[in-house]
């Protein structure tokens, strides 16, 4: 049986010494983040996620969702149960406005408990989670009216939502939607098509589902140009609140899948459903993009979180199973056999997941204090800042994040030999979890060619500029400090080889489009080696700080230097090699003509 401890620890020093909480103290939402709160908020979390969900995440994995032959679906045994708890604990209020009944907490310290719980169960947390998406889209572009009618209700968990984007013949060409919308007298639309892969679609633990829908009114213009975004409601709401009848929106059928099985994934009939406009016409992918700018982070947190799951139980595995003998000699001369922690290749696989877990771990949680900083920081340019270094950084937390994840998880079962590969083991059911984050919220290559075609020249490259003088800035602050001085001088490195790939592509790609299609998962890796170096140079720096002072763990503390050690020397230096790689350009992927794959 797999076994998962929520890393309140190494949250907590991220927390303290990379998100820094309490430089941002005065802000709004952080003045009430007093030390001792978050750690009652960490450890609560954390409790919840491996008390209530992780024992639900093998059932739910086994047992699926089932439709019933009405349209309406089950969750597995123990699903509902645990989410009333869940809402019970507050936990979908954390970071959502106290005007609509939220706590107004940071968004970093939802996201810390955001691990935990996807840790502990992906699948559960999707039917909360693509509730906070539908709340960041309606909070930004509802009306005042339907803010008041949605958000309270859907904060406190009574209601869940939806993102409802993808159709048969539409996955990343959200241009093809057909899905139409016919204006009504009483200001209302009526909504005909179908969805596919609609995360929980339809589902058993709230009493009404708020679907957002992107569809195309009548005479709309083609392609992007022509989408609007709509609220579906499952049940109408009265102008009491009250819920009133059920509007023509059902589950056609729950796909059968590789992972994620606690989670229904639905197609959702649309036969004239009552529907309303948010935002303006026409303006419906914009709209869209701010659920799903949110969910990016999100799901670059699965990523993480299902590497964390893996390498704990990967761990635990490595010290107890015995099989070899260290090649130095005998490590246990009074067994039979020494632990797989003594082989090299054993020890490789354990601290790439561990240097890339808590590299990531940083990340995620960094990257999510500068979308709290573009909405709260005291001045405008530090809003600015803050929002430019989180347009880049998406989708290289959302692509770097679950591909790593995803890497990580699969070690990590390699570690368990063949039992990694027997169900009741639960590793295979990381590896399956896992893979789904690289897929949707845009596949980590649709990831990759925003971060290569419109992060990059976004205002004319300013953020990626300030990206490299933030980098080089601290590592040359580094370089002076003996302990830091090779890690540092690494990660120089690794950014030189990201500045001059960002130049061959400004360069080459203009005049050959393909340059940047074929250079773009390359970039993307490449960026990510650099961010999550600058966290494990960040890190590294903390630790070493508190050992000369004497403060901390020290064991802990020396462990991160290892770490970081370890990144520099074993992960950093693939920088060079994925720079050779995307300089190569497209004329080798390019040339074979069709007919000859
Ligand atoms: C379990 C699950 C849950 C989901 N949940 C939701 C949900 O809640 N709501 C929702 O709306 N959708 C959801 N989806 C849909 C998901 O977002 C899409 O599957 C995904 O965006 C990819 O679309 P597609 O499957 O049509 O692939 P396609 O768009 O057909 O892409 C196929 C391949 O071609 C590549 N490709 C396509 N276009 C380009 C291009 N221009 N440049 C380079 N490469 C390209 C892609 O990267 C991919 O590798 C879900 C899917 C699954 C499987």
């Amino acid at each position: 049986m797999p076994h998962y401890a929520p890393p309140l620890r190494d949250t907590r020093f991220v927390l303290d010494h990379i998100v820094r909480l309490q430089d941002h103290a005065a802000l709004p939402g952080f003045d009430q983040v007093a030390p001792d709160l978050v750690d009652a908020v960490l450890e609560g979390g954390g409790q919840m996620a491996a008390e209530v969900l992780f024992p639900l995440n093998q059932i739910g994995d086994r047992q699926g969702c089932t439709r019933q032959s009405d349209g309406s679906v089950i969750t597995p045994d123990g699903f509902k149960s645990a989410y009333d708890r869940y809402i019970a604990g507050g936990w979908t209020t954390l970071d959502c406005p106290e005007a609509y009944g939220g706590q107004g907490l940071p968004r970093v310290l939802s996201t810390a408990i955001g691990e935990y719980v996807l840790s502990a169960n992906q699948a559960f947390e999707m039917y909360p989670g693509l509730t906070g998406g539908a709340i960041a889209a309606i909070l930004v572009k509802g009306s005042d009216a339907q803010k008041a009618t949605y958000l309270p209700n859907m904060i406190a968990g009574k209601w869940s939502g939806t993102m409802n984007l993808t159709e048969p013949q539409c996955g990343t060409d959200l241009g093809l939607i057909r899905t139409r919308a016919e204006p009504q007298p009483d200001g209302s639309h009526r909504l005909t098509g179908g969805k596919i892969f609609i995360s929980a679609g339809e589902h058993d633990l709230t009493e009404n589902i708020i679907h957002l829908v992107l569809a195309r009114t009548t005479g709309a213009p083609d392609g992007v140009k022509g989408i609007s975004l709509f609220i579906v409601p499952k049940f109408l709401v009265n102008p009491d609140g009250s819920l009133g009848a059920r509007n023509a929106v059902s589950c056609g059928a729950i796909e059968h899948k590789m992972g994620i099985n606690g989670n229904a994934t639905c197609q959702m009939n649309y036969d004239g459903a009552t529907g309303w406009l948010v935002g303006e016409e026409n303006k419906g992918l914009a709209a869209m993009f701010i659920m799903m700018n949110a969910a990016r982070l999100a799901v670059g947190l699965q990523g993480l979180s299902q590497a964390e799951i893996a390498y704990q139980n990967a761990l635990s595995y490595a010290k107890e199973r015995q099989q070899g003998r260290a090649l130095t000699g005998p490590a246990a001369p009074q067994e039979k056999a020494d632990p797989l922690i003594v082989h090299p290749d054993v020890r490789r696989m354990l601290m790439e997941a561990k240097a890339l877990t808590e590299g990531l771990r940083a990340l995620c949680l960094w990257g999510v204090l500068q979308v709290d900083l573009a909405e709260k920081a005291a001045t405008e340019a530090e809003r600015q800042a803050a929002d430019d270094l989180i347009s880049l950084l998406t989708p290289v937390i959302k692509g770097y994040g679950t591909d790593k994840g995803f890497d990580v998880a699969v070690s990590c079962q390699q570690i368990w030999g063949g039992h990694g590969y027997i169900r009741d083991n639960g590793m295979e059911q990381f590896v399956r979890d896992a893979r789904i984050a690289q897929i949707y919220e845009g596949t980590n290559g649709v990831q990759a060619m925003d971060l290569v075609g419109r992060k990059l020249a976004m205002n004319g490259g300013r953020a990626i500029r300030a990206f490299f003088a933030m980098v080089d800035g601290e590592a040359a602050a580094a370089k002076a400090d003996p302990a830091l001085a090779d890690l540092a001088g690494r990660l120089e490195k690794a950014n030189g080889e990201l500045k001059a790939a960002t130049m061959w592509l400004m360069q080459h790609a203009m005049g050959n489009p393909n340059h940047a299609g074929a250079a773009a998962t390359a970039y993307l890796h490449l960026m990510g080696i650099v961010t999550v170096g600058l966290m494990w140079l960040r890190m590294a720096m903390a630790a070493s700080r508190l050992l000369a002072a004497g403060e901390g763990d020290r064991s802990f503390l020396e462990a991160k230097l290892l770490t970081a050690r370890f990144y520099g020397e074993r992960i950093m230096p693939d920088a060079g090699a994925l720079r050779r790689k995307l300089e190569a350009g497209a004329d080798s992927v390019m040339a074979m003509p069709v007919d000859a794959f």
